[in-house]
């Protein structure tokens, strides 16, 4: 039974989607003004794990990410520059996507931007004015907090309380509270809108956004720990108030900080590593592992000593899939069944240490389960990934010092070098064990399978480019199914797809 932590309870809770095995997953997108830092990276690799773990579990999954392409850091760095914000936004979006993807992060189905939900967010606006929670004002449009009641509940605070000196005082609102839907200007750029021109507030678009994909209400809301307040609360405030439904979002999911020497690593306090600064001295499959291997709400410590952990741990998981997979290549090539005096009996092994005693594969397959029992009991737990991969690095010990063994151990029967054990417990056990490492890669995506020149070696350029035209007519098709299984087979295989 998978259970979550939801912010809005303070607690963990037994998962239950909302529609029979469907899930609406929104996380917060970032703001496409200059490349992402590795603080992104891991909230963004913390959600993608999480969609692909409940996928796992047998879940259908529809992942959407906003992206603010409209804000103001967005508008200083474009003058800056001296390019339009649009070419701005749109070159950062793509060298997003791009570090994403190197990332394996490639869960999300559905990237939607603030400025192609205008009319979205206008019809909010206006819902909210007729209900009575928004008013236009000089300069804009206003949500009144006052109005609505349950303002606070997500962060657990009573909004009358609130230190005056974190609010934004402006004397064209009711009160401090209250926040921006629309802001009017006519400093480019600006949109139309029946409150003027303008631009929408940053709370908005999101609330747009989700109403338009999944309706008033959804299953999980993701996101960093300091979009907790104001920018979540402003988000049920806005849907709850306009649909009247609560709850806007059943779970409420939030990540931890990565940190530098304690501080959260950010772009205003200039302490940040680019995701490609990193990239430029480390794998990234390294820095996956390194981020998967907090717990998700948990702070993280960005230092060069937990990235070598990473790096040794990645290693250790890749050479015993490379043992395993050549394990079995090895048994299998064997043809038992011509081996009449295969397995030993008893008598043969007689007298043998213990390393060749029959019953050793049969102790593993014991251990395997044990160990995966483990594993999905920690993934249930609030998708606890330290103790899941401390379970898993911990049998790879098992599995090296074993397969090392069947291999020194050879015994010579009718001029086949062949192992001591018993050949059906040590098949199954190789098997059973792959089978687990494979269950493990799809959840994690460490790029386990692959073999640095497999890419280029085993699959053609035509037999990739027929199989992107076969996705493209079965994504035109609606068929995201079959398209998503395709995209995820081939991110097994190390080529990985970004959907436009
Ligand atoms: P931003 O572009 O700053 O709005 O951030 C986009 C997402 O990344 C939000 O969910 C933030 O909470 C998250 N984020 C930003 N900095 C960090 C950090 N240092 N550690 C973890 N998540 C972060």
């Amino acid at each position: 039974m998978l259970e979550i932590y939801n912010t809005l309870k303070r607690d963990k809770e037994k998962f239950v989607s909302r529609k029979e095995n469907r899930i609406n997953l929104f996380v917060c997108g970032p703001t496409v003004y200059d490349d992402a830092h590795i603080g992104h990276g891991r909230t963004y690799i913390s959600f993608d794990l999480i969609k692909s773990y409940l996928e796992f579990v047998g879940y259908s999954v529809f992942y959407i990410e906003n992206i603010t392409d409209i804000d103001d850091k967005i508008i200083m760095r474009s003058k800056e520059r001296n390019v339009l914000p649009e070419i701005l936004a749109s070159f950062y979006e793509k060298r997003f996507r791009e570090d994403m993807g190197r990332l394996n992060v490639n869960g999300v189905n559905l990237f939607a931007r603030a400025t192609e939900h205008l009319a979205e967010i206008e019809s909010q606006i206006d819902r909210l004015i007729e209900k009575g929670f928004a008013y236009e004002s000089d300069d804009g449009v206003y949500f009144e907090v006052s109005k609505f009641s349950d303002y606070g509940k997500l962060s657990n605070q009573d909004i009358t309380k609130l230190d005056n000196h974190r609010l934004d005082f402006n004397e064209h609102k009711k009160t401090a509270n209250d926040f921006a839907l629309w802001k009017k200007t006519e400093i480019e750029p600006y949109y139309p809108s029946k409150y003027g021109n303008g631009r929408p507030g940053w709370h908005i678009e999101d609330t747009a956004i989700t109403e338009t994909y999944f309706g008033s209400q959804y299953d999980i809301h993701g996101g960093g720990l300091d979009l907790i307040f104001p920018h979540h609360e402003a988000e049920i405030a806005q849907m709850e108030a306009i649909s009247g439904k609560v709850p806007l979002v059943k779970y409420w999911m939030h990540t931890g900080f990565l940190n530098v020497d304690g501080v959260k690593m950010s772009k205003s306090l200039g302490n940040f590593v680019t995701i490609r600064e990193l990239l430029e001295d480390w794998e990234p499959m390294v820095f996956r592992l390194f981020v998967l291997s907090t717990h998700y709400r948990s702070p993280i410590d960005f230092s060069e000593k937990s990235l070598n952990q990473a790096s040794k741990n990645l290693g250790r998981l890749k050479n015993t899939v490379k043992k395993l997979l050549e394990f079995r290549s090895f048994l299998k090539e064997l043809d038992v069944e011509d081996l009449s005096s295969f397995p030993l009996s008893p008598e043969e092994n007689f007298g043998l240490t213990s390393c060749y005693n029959n019953d050793l594969g049969l102790d593993l397959l014991i251990e395997l389960h044990n160990i995966e029992e483990k594993f999905f009991k920690s993934m249930n737990d609030d998708f606890n990934t330290p103790r899941a991969l401390a379970a898993i690095l911990n049998f790879t010990k098992s599995i090296n010092g074993f397969i090392d063994e069947q291999f020194e151990n050879l015994k010579d029967v009718d001029g086949k070098k062949i192992p001591y054990n018993d050949f059906k417990v040590i098949f199954e056990f190789s098997c059973q064990s792959l089978r687990f490492f494979r269950d493990f890669e799809k959840i994690f995506k460490l790029g386990l399978f692959i073999k640095d020149d497999e890419v280029s070696s085993d699959i053609s350029k035509d037999t990739i480019d027929l199989l992107l035209e076969i996705r493209e007519k079965l994504r035109l098709d609606k068929n995201y199914e079959l398209s998503d299984y395709i995209r995820d087979k081939m991110n097994e295989l190390g080529i990985n797809i970004e959907d436009k």
